[in-house]
């Protein structure tokens, strides 16, 4: 089951003047830098209300973020959605046809289990489905 939407990723290249950006200008709450090593990516994430928006920059070219990047310039590259269980929705998911980039959980920022599900399954928009680490 799908409980809320959990962050918004931004892809940007330049993480140090995206993060000034987003705590200096904005004035969101900066949680911190960590990398994903699975995803080859740096997570800056920050915090407003119950929601995080997630600074993603490649650690290298020949990465999923790195080639979008390249592709298409800075912006949003994918929203997630917290799940209760996401062994059961991606089961479910498939079950329904979806197109789905990870049929198996992977490992995301704060040690979450994350997959993602393929754009053309949803209007365009890459979307992530995050199970949140219950330590
Ligand atoms: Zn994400």
């Amino acid at each position: 089951m799908i409980k809320k939407l959990d962050h918004i990723a931004i892809a940007v290249s330049n993480m140090d003047e995206e993060i000034k950006r987003y705590r200096d200008v904005l004035g969101l709450e900066y949680c911190g830098t960590e990398e994903v090593l699975g995803q080859k990516v740096m997570v800056a994430i920050f915090r407003i209300g119950d929601v995080n928006i997630e600074l993603t920059a490649p650690t290298e070219a020949d990465s999923p973020v790195g080639k979008f990047l390249e592709k298409r310039g800075s912006g949003i590259h994918h929203i997630a959605y917290e799940v209760d269980d996401l062994e059961a929705q991606l089961k479910d998911f498939q079950e329904k046809g979806l197109n789905l980039i990870h049929k198996e959980p992977q490992e995301g920022a704060e040690n979450a289990k994350i997959a993602f599900v393929h754009p053309k399954s949803f209007s365009g928009v890459l979307v992530e489905l995050k199970e949140k680490c219950q330590k």
